[in-house]
């Protein structure tokens, strides 16, 4: 018995899967329907149909409002200034966008209890707005829909910083403690987060399938996480526009959009059957 009812790729279109072949998304419903434990990495990839630029694209915006490395964020407050400033022009680019196919995908698998977690790269939030629990979530580059303290930890809204650079014409300080306030990401430079890491680490470890959405694998340490998943016997599947250097060591690896291909996947389990039934036969993946 299939956990994706009704899903039928033969009879689906093949302009229905972009690139990847029909075989192959019908490769990765079948591992997905067979995980019991599966483990999504996001990156840029899946949000660009929501208009968030992509970081690595050649005429991202990005370039034209390049983040300020964390120590020439620390060195100085005109720095700071000037970090904010270029943090609300991205922003603005961006505003309003909301959650995607892929993003509303994911989010259906970690209602049906088949994803545990949620590793992502992205700082956008989408997966939040998609529904998913934040404890399901770990951000591996932090959060730029809102600023903390750098020392107390003490949250900060956006709005509120913006009033002070662009009317005060300073950096926000933390009324607090008197510590630098920024944008919750993790900057160039700056350490990653532990409690993150570690939660990564976890979960790529107790999972039997590793999906990369939209992530080009070229970003460290992040990208060590599909090869651990690997080596400790999960299959690893990468679903990616361009090709990465972690495909070779992939089970499968489907270069196509990535909203057309998860929006398949689900819509074929919606179309035909209603709710996913949760007591699915298995087939274990790995010895
Ligand atoms: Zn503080």
């Amino acid at each position: 018995m299939s956990c994706l009812p009704g899903f039928d790729l033969d009879r689906a279109e093949p302009s229905e899967m972009g690139m990847a072949g029909q075989n192959d998304t019908r490769d990765l419903a079948a591992l997905i329907d067979q995980a019991d434990q599966m483990v999504a990495f996001t990156g840029a990839g899946i949000s660009t149909e929501c208009g968030v630029p992509d970081f690595r694209s050649p005429d991202s915006a990005w370039k034209r409002h390049a983040p300020i490395p964390f120590p020439d964020f620390l060195a100085s407050e005109a720095m700071r200034v000037e970090a904010w400033r270029r943090k609300f022009a991205m922003d603005d680019l961006y505003a309003g966008a909301q959650p995607g196919r892929g993003h509303a995908a994911l989010a259906r698998l970690a209602a049906a209890g088949k994803m545990t977690h949620l590793i992502t790269q992205n700082i956008d939030g989408l997966h939040q707005a998609s529904g998913i629990a934040p404890e399901r979530i770990i951000e591996l580059h932090g959060n730029g829909t809102y600023a903390h303290c750098l020392e107390c930890r003490q949250r900060y809204e956006l709005f509120a910083m913006r009033a002070i650079v662009e009317g005060d014409q300073r950096a926000p300080s933390c009324t607090a403690c008197g510590g630098i306030v920024k944008s919750a990401t993790i900057s160039f430079g700056q350490s990653m987060p532990q409690v993150e890491m570690q939660r990564a680490r976890r979960a790529t470890l107790a999972c039997d399938l590793f999906l990369v959405i939209g992530s080009s694998l070229v970003v460290h340490p992040a990208a060590a996480f599909p090869v651990m998943a690997k080596e400790n016997g999960a299959v690893l599947v990468i679903l990616n526009k361009d090709p990465t250097p972690l495909d070779s060591l992939a089970d499968l690896v489907l270069r196509a959009d990535i909203g057309d291909v998860l929006d398949l996947i689900m819509r074929k389990g919606v179309d035909d059957g209603g709710s996913r039934p949760q007591d699915a036969e298995k087939t274990p993946l790995s010895p």
